[in-house]
């Protein structure tokens, strides 16, 4: 540090950057001649490279994972590029993470509520690491003791950081774990995976993005990647310039809409519905792929008419177990009872595996194939019906038909947009049928997948389980007020009175946040946040403690669109107090008297075990000390890797894709009633949205569908501390179609009270005539300090299907009018 310069006033100054210069990515810097705009210094990246000021970070947020230049000065971080050989683009957000590093919403000590003030009140009090750690483990130990461990709970999110040692799903896991408490599971964008799940198809095991210029189509459903994956735009582009067409199907035209070749329009929440047209044409039309049907799917599986359970050996003749696929989480050997099929050579039944013969049709009365079962079942989707329910054109649905003919080679890109709904699992089961009418998988070309390759996700997790054996018990957060109003989950007594929240913006980034502090927050004894930033939640807390950012400790980043691992280095020190989630875990771990469950593994045992458990990590010599001089490291031989070889990967009990499950389970324990609609469960159906549906009870007081996307200033709520988004994108604004703004008597510009089913909030009214009319977007992302009343968290609704248990971001009705302050 320069003579005149401490860290205290390099912070200083680096908050009064200039936006022009924070846009591209840097701040000013203290040196002999005082403040400098490294921008403006083109000699810094050619003499930044003297050992000891030139490092690599991965950007730790859930979009991509983008691999940074980081260039220190005098123990700061004074400006960061793209790693030279990066092959996407990278983002503003990720390039201006050093505003958001020294900014003055981070949290540089431990904090205690004052006494007697509410929560929220923004009234603290500094106290040391040693009170902090000594007083809250005090309360989560009395708690545990007059309540049991699961009185005590944990809630994280996922957007914060990724890595393997200090993420969610890192050494605090391991401590939770330890204490055997609630861990609450967020809910977000479950549905789509959930969905895809049943039906058998692995999300993450696409092609990669550069096998893009292989297809034909590409071919997106609910995904705005120009909002919500910019860094994808040039494989999509290059893709573009190769011959490959891409279709959009999307309520409104979006910015991704507005790039494509073809743009069908929806309406919102309909997404099934089209599917099962697609299908019911499919079968009417014979152009399935038929083979593919028959071999890889449930298509001849015997279901018995008495019960709708499957046939199966052990049942029928006694059959002994069979070995299954492995299992695709663990890659460890599965023995199953064989599911029956129609041997049509024999005439009898005989089991899937072995049966050389399967039939498409049983003749036997007692049973149906589930081909024919959900044939039957798909009739009812005429196009008329589909037109009707989902405003596609006729012309559009021809075209949508004709793209996913099996001879087309189709990149699926699939993202959270379709499970943003009630239905939205149904949405995904569907589209998993539609599919597998087409057999598009494991060829350069054809894929399914969202992109995010959570592959990765299996680096490291075996560490996580703690050596005292204990696990926490996971729980949706949208049962959260129902649980802890209740007392009871499942009609079993469950009290809740703590929660320690990291890696989550549960306010705001969550749905419903009125209702959660009404009816969950407000009821705990002890709310804990650790977080890098004083963000909405920590806000609310009554101990918020410091959390080292990027660039303050060294990580493992296993998660990114590709089959490799990057390492994230430290370039500074811990600024001001905070610590690594690490350390806190361990520090926890004692004063919890859990040292020998938590503290027992080293960070070198950690980085051992994240890398020896796993086998492609081994055969490429992936280890800390090579991604240390290599940066990142490929973990597959074959680039780009194309997914779903062979069809193996299907992760279905029997590795099959399946549009019929006759034991149908949720995603996760809830309250809620899942009796009811178990039915339903078993194959790809369409039901209208509770809220967003048109016949919704709801949709004369509130008459316009309320969506959000992706925020190109924002990723989550982690950025509402960056001076530059809120120079470039001030305001929360509601994009409201021109047509409605005359109906609903809004201007352009005018703040709107928007009054939802469950909240309300004031944003900004854009027109802006690509959105459906009859519903509105807003740019999420923005804190509750942002909003002159509200905030776009207290206006979504948390209802929730009983089988996705997803919080339906999209699933909302608003209706808007001017603002009278
Ligand atoms: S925010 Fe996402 S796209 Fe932007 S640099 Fe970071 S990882 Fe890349």
């Amino acid at each position: 540090m320069g003579e005149n310069c401490t860290r205290r006033s390099f912070i200083k100054r680096a908050g009064a950057t200039a936006v022009g210069a924070a846009m591209l990515g840097s701040l000013t810097a203290c040196g002999n001649s005082g403040m400098m705009n490294l921008t403006a210094d083109s000699s810094v990246a050619e003499n930044s490279t003297a050992e000891g000021n030139e490092f690599y970070c991965t950007c730790g947020w859930s979009c991509s994972f983008c691999q940074y230049r980081i260039f220190t000065r005098e123990g700061n971080v004074a400006h960061m590029l793209p790693k030279p050989d990066f092959d996407y683009v990278t983002c503003l957000k990720g390039r201006s993470r050093i505003q958001r590093t020294y900014s003055d919403a981070r949290v540089q000590y431990p904090m205690k509520r004052v006494e007697g003030t509410a929560r929220g009140a923004g009234e603290w009090e500094r106290i040391t690491w040693d009170e902090a750690i000594s007083e809250i483990s005090k309360k989560w130990l009395e708690v545990e003791e007059k309540y049991g461990p699961l009185a005590n709970s944990y809630y994280q999110g996922g957007g914060g950081f990724q890595g393997s040692l200090n993420g969610n799903a890192g050494m605090i896991m391991r401590l939770f774990n330890a204490t055997g408490c609630t861990k609450w599971d967020y809910s977000f964008d479950n549905a789509t995976n959930t969905g895809l799940t049943r039906g058998g198809i692995q999300w993450f095991d696409q092609n990669e993005p550069k096998d893009f210029v292989n297809s034909d189509y590409i071919l997106f459903f609910g995904g705005n990647p120009i909002n919500a994956q910019i860094q994808m735009s040039k494989h999509l582009f290059d893709a573009q310039e190769a011959g490959a067409k891409i279709v959009v199907v999307d309520p409104h035209f979006s910015p991704t809409a507005a790039k494509a070749d073809k743009w069908i329009p929806v309406k919102p929440g309909c997404d099934a519905a089209l599917y099962l047209g697609i299908i019911k044409r499919f079968m009417d039309e014979g152009t399935y792929k038929a083979d593919f049907v028959l071999n890889h799917t449930c298509a001849p599986y015997l279901i018995k008419k008495s019960d709708g359970m499957y046939l199966r050996g052990g049942e029928y003749q006694n059959e002994p177990l069979h070995v299954g696929p492995p299992f695709w989480v663990t890659g460890l050997p599965t023995e199953i009872d064989p599911i029956m099929v129609w041997d049509e050579k024999e005439g009898k039944p005989a089991c899937f595996d072995t049966c050389q013969n399967p039939a498409w049709s049983c003749p036997d009365e007692n049973y149906i194939t589930a081909w024919d079962m959900f044939k039957d079942h798909v009739q009812e989707w005429t196009l008329d019906k589909v037109m009707e329910v989902t405003g596609i054109s006729e012309e559009d649905f021809d075209f949508l038909y004709n793209v996913l003919q099996p001879e087309n080679k189709v990149a699926h890109y699939i993202n959270f947009g379709t499970g943003a709904y009630e239905n939205g699992l149904q949405a995904a089961y569907a589209m998993t049928a539609m599919i597998a009418m087409t057999g598009n998988f494991g060829e350069p070309g054809r894929s399914v997948g969202g992109f995010d390759c959570m592959y990765g996700n299996f680096f490291g997790h075996a560490l996580t389980a703690p050596s005292n054996g204990k696990m926490c018990k996971a729980v949706t957060w949208l049962a959260a007020c129902d649980i802890v109003s209740t007392g009871k989950l499942q009609g079993e007594d469950y009290p809740v009175k703590t929660l320690w929240v990291s890696h989550g913006g549960l306010i705001g980034g969550s749905v419903n946040s009125g209702r959660n502090k009404r009816e969950m927050l407000d009821k705990m004894e002890m709310i804990v946040v650790q977080d890098p930033f004083l963000t909405d939640t920590a806000r609310y807390a009554d101990y918020v403690l410091p959390v080292c950012d990027m660039y303050e400790f060294e990580d493992v980043i296993p998660l990114n669109h590709e089959r490799n691992v990057r390492i994230t280095e430290k370039c500074i020190e811990p600024m001001y107090e905070a610590k690594t989630d690490s350390e806190i875990a361990r520090l926890f771990g004692e004063a919890l008297g859990l040292a020998d469950a938590v503290c027992d593994v080293t960070d070198d045992d950690w980085w051992k075990g994240t890398f020896d458990d796993v086998p492609a990590a081994v055969e490429h010599g992936i280890t800390l000390d090579t991604l240390r001089k290599n940066k990142l490291m490929r973990y597959v031989d074959e680039e780009p890797y194309i997914g779903n070889r062979d069809y193996k990967n299907f992760i279905t009990e029997t590795g099959r894709l399946m549009f019929y499950v006759d034991n149908p389970t949720p995603r996760t324990p809830s309250n809620f009633d899942v009796a009811a609609v178990t039915e339903r469960e078993k194959m790809p159906t369409y039901f209208e949205n509770k809220i967003s549906g048109e016949n919704s009870e709801y949709a004369e007081e509130f008459p316009l569908v309320c969506m959000s996307w992706r925020n190109p200033s924002r990723v989550h709520m982690t950025h509402f501390m960056k001076d530059w988004a809120r120079d470039v994108m001030p305001t929360p604004t509601l994009f409201v179609n021109p047509e409605d703004a005359e109906k609903y008597g809004v201007e352009e510009g005018q703040d709107l009270l928007i009054t939802s089913t469950v909240g309300q909030c004031v944003m900004q009214c854009a027109l802006h005539p690509g959105i459906r009319p009859g519903s509105t977007v807003y740019y999420k992302g923005y804190s509750e300090t942002e909003s002159k009343l509200g905030s776009q968290g207290a206006i979504t609704t948390d209802y929730a299907d009983a089988y996705a248990v997803n919080c339906s971001f999209f699933d909302n009705r608003i209706k808007i009018e001017p603002w009278k302050n």
